[in-house]
């Protein structure tokens, strides 16, 4: 009933984590060193598998730093799940967002063996990682040693956007796709009440400047090299208005309507369930416990989270801009609405610039329409 839709459970594994990222929404959590049970990562596959009308179920292994579970905590939870889907007539594939901070050739063995697709959490080369997440050269070697070992789990990179290091972000693109990473999803910070971001955040100036400088990169490359996932997408939208028309079981964070609680949940090591990670440092989106759920409350909780991705309401419908916006996001959105006006203003902004640059973007469809498939 609560899980039909779904498709990817987030297990955060544990939240503990060593590094001290400026903008992370789980200070004090991460000192936490509880690991998720075992039965009850398989208590949350039961619930979802029995609801859900899905064939293929992904699992990603989340944190604070899910290395820190260990190899074989993090082993025994994916070979119990395959055994499971096997029974439940259920695809499995895994994934892990990670650091990269501390990963051994354990960890690299547990990798291969259950074909764990890799995001890694980066945010510059090694000195830029340092000014906000720190130990940039570890997770720069251990980053090589898994491209070495393991070309083909490397899925992608997150890096957080912020005053220190979003002018560095065109010369990372280019050291990504010198280690041949050449996907990546670089996401603007934003303050969500754990994380205190004032004062890092990209103005509107910042923001329409980096963001202009990543579409000239996609077109002086002409999509071949290294592919931020919002600008492609930004541009796919921006050809093509069907594609603004997305279900749950589409797009992510930059739809209109994003998949929290519908088609992913995130589950805590105490059972806790949350629509997404990001949703995790906000009690009131608490959807129960994998131990006690509440239909009502879960829908209602849904709902009131799913109104706020959405708001805007009148001015949206009438903005143009609306076919490139990202639109709310409840798990930040909350607490900084000004920002959100800078974000609301950045997209007016770039839609214009968009409209001056038509002409080129429409020579270079088919290169957008494929780099977003
Ligand atoms: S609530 Fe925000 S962070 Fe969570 S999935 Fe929706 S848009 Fe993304
Ligand atoms: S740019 Fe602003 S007004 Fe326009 S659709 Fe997005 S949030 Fe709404």
């Amino acid at each position: 009933m609560h899980f039909r839709h779904v498709n990817e459970i987030n297990l955060c594994l544990t939240e503990k984590c060593s590094l001290r990222c400026i903008y992370c929404y789980k200070k004090k959590a991460r000192q936490d060193e509880r690991l998720l049970p075992i039965s009850f990562a398989s208590q949350t596959f039961d619930l979802v598998a029995a609801d859900s009308a899905h064939s293929q179920i992904t699992i990603t292994l989340h944190g604070g730093e899910p290395l820190f579970a260990g190899a074989g905590h993090m082993a025994d939870i994916c070979s119990l799940l395959e055994k499971k889907a096997l029974k439940a007539s259920k695809s499995l594939v895994f994934a892990m967002q990670t650091s990269l901070s501390d990963l051994t050739g354990e960890h690299i063995n547990v990798l291969k063996k259950h074909r764990i697709q890799i995001g890694v959490s980066l945010d510059g080369p090694g000195e830029v990682n340092d000014r906000q997440r720190g130990r940039g050269q570890q997770v720069i070697a251990n980053l090589k040693r898994l491209i070495r070992e393991v070309p083909h789990l490397v899925s992608g990179v997150i890096c957080v956007l912020t005053k220190h290091n979003f002018q560095d972000a065109i010369a990372f693109f280019q050291f990504l796709y010198d280690l041949e990473i050449n996907k990546g999803n670089f996401i603007v910070c934003r303050d969500n009440g754990a994380a205190k971001c004032q004062d890092i955040a990209l103005d509107l100036s910042e923001l329409t400047a980096i963001r202009k400088e990543m579409v000239q990169y996609h077109l002086d490359t002409r999509f071949s090299r290294f592919q931020e996932a919002r600008t492609v997408h930004m541009l796919h939208r921006f050809l093509n208005p069907t594609a603004a028309k997305e279900t749950i079981w589409g797009r992510g964070c930059y739809s209109k309507f994003c998949g929290a609680g519908i088609r992913v949940i995130e589950v805590l090591p105490n059972g806790d369930i949350f629509p997404c990670g990001p949703a995790v440092s906000n009690r009131r989106y608490f959807l129960g416990s994998i131990h006690d759920l509440d239909h009502k409350k879960y829908l209602s909780v849904l709902a009131s989270l799913h109104r706020e991705k959405k708001t805007g309401g009148d001015v949206c419908l009438s903005c143009v801009a609306a076919l490139i916006c990202e639109f709310s996001c409840p798990a930040y959105d909350t607490y900084t609405p000004d920002y959100r006006k800078v974000l609301c203003e950045a997209t007016r902004m770039m839609y214009s610039y968009l409209e001056t640059i038509d002409r080129e973007l429409y020579s270079l469809r088919e290169e957008i329409f494929k780099s977003s498939c």
